[in-house]
């Protein structure tokens, strides 16, 4: 049913993993004022290649339209996620003996909110992030950051202009990437010759095993596992020598790679890891089989207590406008007769629509003014965290959240 190429390996032999249909841009909320207004929406539709097991989207939009002006995802709004970014920062100086003249580079760098702590640490920084108001941002706090796509053009030209790097960062950026070959090369020119880069991407083996199909939206066009990265990387000259597996977005890998001839030694986790997806049979497209009857299964689920909880004149509303919770609801097909409204602390998201389903976004005051029978936990993620800070802001609801299966905190 496809012609379609592989994004890593280029050969043809795709099979269909889920078809969530037509949805708009996950990210692309409607202000109120332009309510009268249609989207666009392009096809969802998943694909295992069966040759290097790469999970990827179809063809069907350039990443430009993506990342475009109306951008409103800003990596410092997460409290866990800065975190998460400040100790990044503080065990790879360690270990990597990272001094003051050490050159830190991240691409995709957001709002600066990794980088900071290295320009705090008075270490030279440089941001590559393609999108205005992210970039604009990451200037105000102290993060150098030249606005462009990167790849290898723009490695070699930032090689030239600002240094080759000691470290380099790409985390939650890979996924993201039409083009991997284009994309990894460019680490391979901008790397000093011991130079290391750190790749984070939430493994497929969690998505797969856990039912996380609402991480496929179409601003990730690969779901990525240790095997098919390592190819991809080796085809550029990079070889990993060690994996992690941290718990951020629902269960991730952090990759470390180097030049092939660097001296960096092998440590276990990438065997570890690689034994662990072997194990799950992520390299047998078997596997892959029944996870659109899984999907089907947390519809079903999620529309039932929706339904539940109309008839017996219950109110519902969600926390969280996260792409996610985009991919979710259109899926779902649950509009404002089930879910009243969806709160969200950034700014950025409030007072729209969410794309698609129209459901109109406030601020969190909105929720605790309200004081819902049922809060539906869209970055299901980030749960504990949430669920901590909305009882400690007094609502009094139940929790739930749809994946891996749909469950209820009292
Ligand atoms: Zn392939």
């Amino acid at each position: 049913m496809t012609n379609l190429s592989c994004r890593a390996c280029g050969k043809t032999n795709l099979k269909s993993l889920i078809d969530v249909g037509m949805t708009p841009l996950s990210n692309a909320m409607v202000p109120f004022a332009r309510a009268d207004e249609g989207e666009v929406s392009y096809p969802l539709h998943a694909f295992t290649c069966q040759d290097c097991f790469l999970v990827q989207l179809g063809e069907f939009q350039t990443p430009q339209a993506i990342f475009a002006e109306d951008y409103v995802y800003f990596s410092s709004f997460s409290t866990s996620w800065l975190e998460h970014a400040k100790r990044y920062a503080v065990d790879q100086t360690a270990r990597f003996d990272l001094g003051p003249d050490a050159h830190i580079s991240e691409v995709a760098s957001n709002d600066g909110y990794l980088l900071r702590w290295f320009a705090d640490a008075g270490q030279k920084v440089t941001g590559i992030e393609p999108a205005d108001g992210c970039a604009e941002a990451a200037r105000k706090v102290g993060v150098h950051t030249e606005q462009q796509f990167f790849g290898r053009k723009t490695a070699r030209a930032v090689a030239a202009s600002r240094g080759k790097a000691d470290l380099m960062a790409a985390n939650n950026v890979l996924a993201h990437v039409p083009d991997l070959d284009d994309f990894t090369g460019g680490f391979a020119e901008m790397l000093k010759p011991e130079g290391v880069v750190t790749f984070e991407f939430p493994h497929l083996l969690n998505m797969m095993r856990y039912n996380q199909f609402d991480t496929i939206y179409h601003e990730h066009f690969s779901y990525l596992a240790l095997r098919p990265v390592m190819e991809v990387l080796a085809k550029n000259g990079l070889r990993v020598f060690d994996v992690q597996e941290w718990p951020t977005h629902g269960g991730s890998l952090r990759v470390f790679a180097c030049h092939e001839g660097a001296s960096h030694d092998e440590h276990s986790g990438v065997a570890e890891v690689l034994a662990a997806e072997e194990e799950y049979s992520l390299y047998d497209i078997t596997t892959y089989e029944t996870f659109g009857e899984r999907v089907r299964g947390i519809k079903d689920g999620l529309l039932s207590f929706l339904i539940e909880a109309r008839r017996k004149g219950e109110t519902v509303a969600a926390y969280g406008a996260a792409a996610k919770g985009s991919t979710l609801l259109n899926y779902c097909g649950v509009g404002t007769e089930y879910v009243s409204y969806v709160v969200d602390r950034n700014p950025n998201k409030q007072n729209r629509f969410m794309p698609g389903i129209r459901i109109p976004t406030y601020g969190v005051e909105h929720m605790q003014a309200d004081n819902p029978d049922h809060i539906l936990i869209l970055p299901w993620n980030l749960r504990d965290e949430i669920m901590a800070q909305l009882r400690h802001e007094g609502l009094t609801g139940d929790f739930v959240t749809a994946i891996p299966e749909l469950t209820i905190v009292k």
